[in-house]
């Protein structure tokens, strides 16, 4: 085992079944929950528990392709925590997901769950599938067959997935009727993120961008940047940084840089966002995009902005590159996009990061605001959504903020305190079953 992990966490609660010299992102996880034992208090005595994830479940998934050959991939859903609720978080589709991923995932919507007060618990999912391979049937009976494979494990008041990374309303649809069909009950409140016709909510789509938006105006104005003029660079144009990026430019801020899997492109100008929203309609990336001027991959980190917003997968942000970042605020849109190794750099250079699980929180929140309209089948009005999700983001950020204050730390340090301090409670309250 290298020093370094030996120095993050303890021997003890690293699991047989992760590689102990490269933990991955579970690695990076253990050692952001390390960092706030120090102030944890009588609730420290629980912390391990945090180490180690409740319950995992691998599945195989075999479906016939199209060409009538089998094959098998393989899923993943862990549930990380549930002291607070049931499990809750998204289900990613990505070639290169691992148990290590999928664990480090859940873990963050435990401590992402707590820190914005949502009733729940945390939890993830994965298929090991790149989805651009597949034909609409083929993802379909990929989603049934691991949706049934999950069955198991998930339900309304158990564990709710939701989108994630290349997973969309049509698939919380499948996942939602395989699930239903299976119980001989429609059962909405299975899955979060459901299109509008089928019990989902207003504003869900955009939560999560939108709530990039709220805490990313909020840290601006906490260190007098000026919204109207800032530069913004955004890594992924999808879900999460191209609806960030158009309400920051609709707020008259200026998107300078993107990046995405197809290239990166610069205009100092100003990007013109919805042409480029339409631009990654059509062809799936920014890559080509006529509008701007295309630079290399690495260039991108290098790029002068004001705010700069990860928002695609995670370690991205690296000791590697960190050095050369040039920005004032992150506000981070993946989950896990900086290194702890980055966050040490980036903290040393006076750049303020804004940690993803309070950055991209709205997702989750407008999830919990849908979960609770299924269950009163009474829907609201998307103003009434987006100023609830406004308001759960800032008291979220304004408790953070006060805590980093008051203890001079990071504000990913602050959130984990506030966090865990919160699971923690609950863990003690209900006490050791049996
Ligand atoms: N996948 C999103 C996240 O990482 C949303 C999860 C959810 O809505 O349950 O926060």
């Amino acid at each position: 085992m290298s020093s370094q992990l030996q120095s993050a966490t303890s021997a003890q609660s690293i699991p047989s079944y992760l590689h102990a010299d490269d933990l991955g992102p579970w690695g990076n996880y253990l050692r952001q929950v390390d960092r706030v034992a120090p102030y944890l208090g009588s609730s420290s005595r629980w912390l391990e528990t945090l180490k180690r994830p409740k319950r995992i479940l691998i599945v195989d998934v075999p479906i016939e392709l199209d060409n009538g050959t089998v094959a098998h991939f393989e899923g993943y859903r862990v549930q990380h925590n549930v002291s607070r609720g049931p499990g809750k978080g998204g289900v990613r589709y990505h070639q290169d997901v691992t148990l290590s991923e999928v664990m480090a995932l859940s873990a963050w919507m435990s401590v992402k769950n707590a820190a914005v007060n949502v009733p729940y618990g945390g939890a993830k999912g994965g298929i090991r599938v790149d989805p651009r391979t597949l034909s609409r049937g083929e993802l379909e009976r990929v989603t049934r067959r691991y949706t049934s494979e999950i069955g198991i494990i998930i339900g309304p008041n158990t564990d709710i997935p939701a989108p994630d990374v290349n997973t969309n309303e049509q698939i919380m649809a499948w996942m939602m009727d395989t699930y239903s069909m299976n119980q001989g009950q429609t059962a909405t409140g299975v899955v979060t993120g459901k299109p509008i016709t089928l019990g989902g909510s207003l504003g869900r789509r955009e939560a999560t961008g939108r709530g990039v938006f709220v805490v990313g105006t909020e840290a601006a104005r906490r260190v007098g940047l000026d919204i109207k003029g800032a530069r913004i660079a955004v890594q992924g144009f999808g879900n999460v940084g191209g609806i960030a990026a158009r309400l920051f430019e609709e707020a008259g801020a200026k998107v300078i840089a993107v990046q995405d899997h197809t290239g990166a492109i610069h205009k100092s100008s100003g990007i013109d966002t919805h042409a480029l929203l339409q631009h990654v309609g059509n062809t799936g990336g920014v890559g080509g995009f006529a509008g701007a001027d295309p630079v290399a991959n690495d260039e991108f980190w290098m790029i002068e902005s004001d705010i700069l917003i990860p928002a695609a997968l995670e370690n991205q942000i690296t000791e590697k590159n960190a050095a050369k970042i040039r920005t004032k605020i992150i506000v981070e849109g993946a989950n896990g996009p900086t290194t702890t190794a980055a966050d040490d750099i980036l903290h040393d250079k006076g750049v303020l990061v804004i940690p993803d699980v309070v950055a991209n929180a709205g997702g989750v929140t407008v999830s919990y605001f849908e979960w609770v309209q299924d269950f009163s089948s009474f829907f609201w009005t998307e103003d009434e959504i987006n100023q609830r999700l406004e308001r759960v983001m800032r008291e979220a950020f304004n408790a953070v903020w006060q805590v980093a204050s008051e203890n001079k730390v990071s504000m990913r340090t602050a959130a984990f305190i506030v966090a865990c301090k919160r699971i923690l409670m609950a863990r003690e309250m209900r006490g050791l079953y049996p």
